[in-house]
């Protein structure tokens, strides 16, 4: 299994660090060419999302990573990943991807909050969230599962192939949600 990630900008590194740490191999996607190279999974790291949207759209990368997505390559968004992947964005006219039935609001927690952490239980383990100038999700459609919900504010959803977390799992100790890549890609292949 080889995933790749999406390494324009953002926090990318820390994802494939994560990745090694369960045995999944991963190259970047820097380029056009590098689309060439076959992967089982994607993610879409945290970032700025309109620095890298202005990037795929330069590099033309936006196309071709939509279609595979659409197509059903699974997919982790995080963060910006996450708004990229988001039909509806709050208070803007631009979509990105739109690939996911969710709106999203960018910055919730004001510009200014550099970041914070947020520990909760989940599936039976200590899963640290770190939020950092981070979306929320405000709006899902029936099909969305959400998968985490604190405080009244959705933080994680999943949308048939699509995984989106408005934190960052590759900040954290978890490897839960790299993990649940895992899973989309063998549920993909039986
Ligand atoms: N605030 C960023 C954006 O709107 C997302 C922040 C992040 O990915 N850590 O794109």
């Amino acid at each position: 299994m080889v995933f790749a990630v999406l390494a324009l900008q953002g926090a990318f590194i820390e994802h494939r660090q994560k990745l090694s740490s369960i045995g999944v191999s991963s190259f970047e996607i820097r380029q056009l060419s590098d689309l060439k190279k076959p992967f089982d999974a994607l993610i879409l790291p945290g970032g700025e999302s309109t620095t890298m949207r202005r990037l795929l759209d330069d590099l033309r990368l936006f196309n071709p990573i939509q279609a595979l997505i659409s197509e059903g390559l699974p997919v982790l968004g995080t963060c910006a990943g996450m708004i990229l992947l988001s039909q509806e964005i709050e208070q803007e006219t631009y979509q990105h991807f739109a690939t996911m039935p969710i709106t999203v609001a960018r910055n919730y927690f004001g510009r200014q909050l550099g970041s914070f952490v947020k520990n909760i239980r989940y599936q039976g383990h200590s899963l640290d969230m770190i939020f950092v100038r981070a979306p929320i999700v405000t709006k899902v459609s029936k099909d969305v599962k959400v998968l985490i919900e604190f405080d009244g504010l959705i933080a994680a959803v999943q949308y048939k192939n699509q995984i989106a977390l408005a934190f960052h799992p590759e900040l954290g100790k978890s490897t839960y949600f790299h993990r649940q890549l895992v899973s989309l890609v063998e549920q993909r292949s039986n």
